[in-house]
């Protein structure tokens, strides 16, 4: 995001002078998370919109890469959502608490094995203010005063909202699967394919959403509201990419209108430059969320009003040529589906890996529609003054302390 990778910098470089003892642990490699390596995570949710609280279970499996791994098995999740109980075989784990970090005692942890822990959670998670700039879950209406839920939490990280390893290199080699139990009312949609639809037993409905592809914990995402479909099939490079984009009720005619050309303008220039989309077998949706956008990684979030350049904030372009014929967010966010969700950084502080990518993609969309001086002038203008994109070395060592002076003081 834009204008986020402003505000972050700023509020990186704050945190940077002083990481909490907890921070550390959640931003390092610590020996508790190191002799195992995730492969894959299969969530529940069942978020209640009258409460703003969630009750869930996580099913992370792990392969053990270490010969001496510790007593210890570190799962990250932030208060005030906590653990209920951890189960490995029909066995209960005891397990203790230090802020937003959990220690389980007694996995399993025979070297080269693969076996799995499911985690119990619940409470009322972080709440964002400010989505998705400051991360958390995001308890909106839509203007028809129907709930509408999602999540966004790039920085923080994923543990905002549901138990897990909360580091950017370790992604799920085996892909991931979320099922989320909504009021018959509503719908839900996830990341990847829908893979079962079914009615509970107390008459709510489940929805279970599946990627085959390694993906990161921030993402991984959900958005819960009054969705219709509109399906639209492209072949380019691999063969036959189903487009799936799921709107409000209300803003079905705007896919047709607006989000089918722009994203089909957008996938063609991105697949020129970067190469095949890099999960066709996943598929590639676009879904209206409640905030501006998100990158979550097959199913990204778009709430640009279906407009072009940027509905609002002050990044609107200032050469002109952004609201010429782009809808910023739409090829902002599908460029991190090559660079944020298939390379990612490895940690948070190097994601002007993607950022930089993104502001690239849109240059040379512009550059594909009206020329290459059109797609330079854009960039020199708008994207290169953003610090992420060519940050001072002064700022990267900043950025970098936090994640390293942690590591360092791991005992
Ligand atoms: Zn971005």
């Amino acid at each position: 995001m834009l204008r986020f990778i402003f505000i972050l910098l700023v509020t990186n470089l704050a945190v940077a002078q002083q990481p909490s003892k907890e921070d550390s642990l959640v931003g390092s490699l610590t020996p508790e998370k190191s002799w195992w390596n995730l492969l894959s995570y299969d969530i529940t949710i069942k978020p209640d919109y009258r409460t703003k609280t969630i009750t869930g279970n996580n099913q992370i499996k792990y392969k053990v890469i270490s010969e001496e791994p510790t007593e210890l098995m570190q799962i990250d999740l932030i208060k005030p959502l906590v653990i209920d109980s951890v189960i490995q075989n029909g066995r209960k784990l005891s397990f203790q608490n230090k802020g937003n970090i959990w220690y389980v005692s007694g996995a399993k942890k025979r070297k080269n094995k693969k076996y799995t822990i499911t985690v119990y959670y619940s409470g009322a998670p972080v709440e964002s203010l400010s989505p998705p700039w400051d991360g958390g879950f995001v308890w909106s209406k839509n203007s028809l005063n129907r709930p509408w839920i999602s999540v966004a939490c790039q920085y923080k990280g994923a543990s905002l909202w549901y138990p897990c390893k909360n580091m950017l290199y370790d992604e799920t080699d085996e892909g991931a699967s979320i099922s989320i139990i909504t009021p018959a009312s509503l719908n839900a949609i996830g990341n990847g394919r829908l893979v079962k639809q079914q009615r509970t037993s107390d008459g709510d409905m489940q929805y279970t959403w599946k990627v085959v592809n390694p993906i990161n914990h921030y993402g991984i995402s959900f958005y819960m509201g009054n969705y219709v479909n509109i399906k639209k099939n492209y072949t380019e490079t691999k063969g036959k990419l189903s487009m799936d984009y799921w709107v409000l009720d209300y803003n079905k005619q705007k896919v047709e209108d607006h989000l089918i050309p722009k994203s089909i303008q957008a996938m063609k220039s991105l697949e020129h430059w970067f190469g095949s989309y890099p999960f066709y077998e996943d598929g590639f949706k676009i879904v209206e969320a409640p905030y501006i956008g998100m990158e979550h990684q097959s199913a990204i979030a778009y709430g640009n009003n279906f407009t072009k350049g940027t509905y609002k904030g002050n990044d609107v372009s200032k050469t002109g040529w952004g609201k010429k014929k782009a809808d910023r967010i739409v090829i902002h966010e599908m460029s991190h589906e090559w660079f944020g969700n298939s390379i990612t950084a490895g940690d948070i502080a190097d994601r002007w890996i993607q950022e930089g990518f993104a502001g690239l993609a849109e240059e040379l969309l512009l550059s594909d529609l009206f020329g290459k001086k059109a797609g330079r002038s854009f960039f020199q203008a708008d994207i290169e003054p953003l610090k992420m994109i060519n940050p001072s070395l002064e700022d990267t060592v900043s950025m970098k302390t936090e994640v390293q002076t942690d590591r360092s003081s791991k005992d």
